[in-house]
């Protein structure tokens, strides 16, 4: 039997709640025959242990985990250190480290969940965005000289390579092409970014080629807000750089009803080194240690992990599970209006898996 090596990261906030749930709901799945084994190896790195420590992780972290076939995180962010020190310090040399240059992040209106659009039919609302992981405006290439004084200067430059743009754009077209639209959005800001956006442009004109199956559309990534909130029924597949999708992911978690249900993927497509999943949310400090955080985007991000592994019948067991759960209106934590606890969703996701 096929057992699979597991890391667990909870990091920081309601990821030390929401990663305990999410390994429950995997000895759950393992409990019920799922006809693979797992075995879990946790690791208590982030804001705790940058206080006993001096670092988020110790410095030989990555070979830690290098052998394993999965990594489930939390999140990374304390109120007493820098932003940038927690993600830089765990989240992203994770995500660098193993070249998982593909973040992927599917959004849909789970049944019974109550989303804001109105006007929009839950089956309308069904999408993919994959946004560029190891390079453009976060590739941390810039600086600070003179600080503190007048003629102080700041730069963040953004980095887009030809090497980078052309397999981010492989992998979106090859996933619109797996899915039953086969439709890809290119966003884009070219107009105002002349240089590196011009070159995207130009490379998605180029990777399309490869897949004319795939029909695609270009657009603006302001342009873009206002398409997934009007007619969000006209996207499917998304692809956008890491700042860009960064932000239409958020917004896209937020029309699908919570930031608390939003899974996303760190992925390697070449399978070189495991890859990393986890929920969109953050370490949300003011509702830590309450039991109120709704562990549905780790439980998701689990389904992802398993899609992944190429365990996709018990993906879909888990998935048919969670939306059971949905379903359920006493079942639905505080971000969702209700009152039930992360105890009591977690309860009741791994009871629907029972045999
Ligand atoms: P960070 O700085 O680590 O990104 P944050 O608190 O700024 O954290 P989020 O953690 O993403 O941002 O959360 C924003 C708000 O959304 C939180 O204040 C919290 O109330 C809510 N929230 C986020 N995730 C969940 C969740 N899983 N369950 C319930 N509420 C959540």
């Amino acid at each position: 039997m096929k057992i699979y090596k597991i890391a667990t990261i909870p990091g920081d906030g309601i990821g030390k709640e929401v990663i305990p749930a999410g390994r429950q709901l995997l000895e759950a799945l393992q409990a019920s025959s799922s006809g693979f084994g797992l075995s879990f190896e946790n690791f208590g790195w982030g804001g705790d242990w940058y206080r006993e420590h001096g670092v988020m992780m110790p410095a030989d972290g990555l070979d830690a985990l290098r052998h394993k076939d999965a990594i489930l995180f939390g999140s990374a962010g304390d109120p007493q250190i820098p932003d940038h020190i927690t993600l830089w310090g765990l989240r992203l040399k994770i995500c660098q480290g193993f070249d998982q240059y593909a973040n992927v992040r599917p959004t849909r209106i789970l049944t019974g969940i109550d989303a804001p659009l109105k006007r929009c039919a839950p089956a309308d609302l069904d999408w993919v965005i994959v946004r560029e992981n190891s390079e453009g405006e976060y590739s941390g290439i810039g600086g600070r000289v003179h600080q503190g004084h007048p003629i102080e200067v700041a730069t963040d430059v953004s980095m887009m390579t030809r090497v980078g743009v052309e397999r981010i754009m492989r992998f979106a077209f090859k996933l619109a092409a797996s899915r039953p639209r086969r439709h890809l959005t290119v966003i884009t800001k070219s107009n105002a970014q002349r240089h590196a956006m011009v070159m995207w442009d130009e490379i998605a004109v180029q990777i399309a080629r490869e897949f004319p199956e795939v029909t695609w559309d270009k657009e603006l990534v302001d342009a873009a807000t206002a398409r997934m909130v009007n007619r969000p029924a006209t996207l499917d597949t998304l692809v956008a750089t890491n700042l860009h999708a960064d932000v239409l992911s958020d917004l896209a978690a937020a029309l699908a009803g919570s930031l608390g249900i939003a899974p996303t993927g760190n992925i390697d497509p070449e399978r070189r080194y495991p890859s990393m999943f986890e929920p969109i949310h953050g370490s949300a400090f003011d509702i830590m240690g309450l039991g109120l955080a709704n562990p549905v985007g780790t439980f998701w991000s689990v389904v992802m992990m398993l899609e992944h592994l190429g365990e996709s019948a018990a993906a879909q067991r888990v998935m048919q599970a969670i939306e059971h759960v949905t379903a359920n209106q006493a079942l639905h934590t505080r971000d969702l209006g209700g009152n039930a606890t992360t105890a009591e969703v977690t309860a009741a996701v791994c009871a629907e898996l029972l045999p």
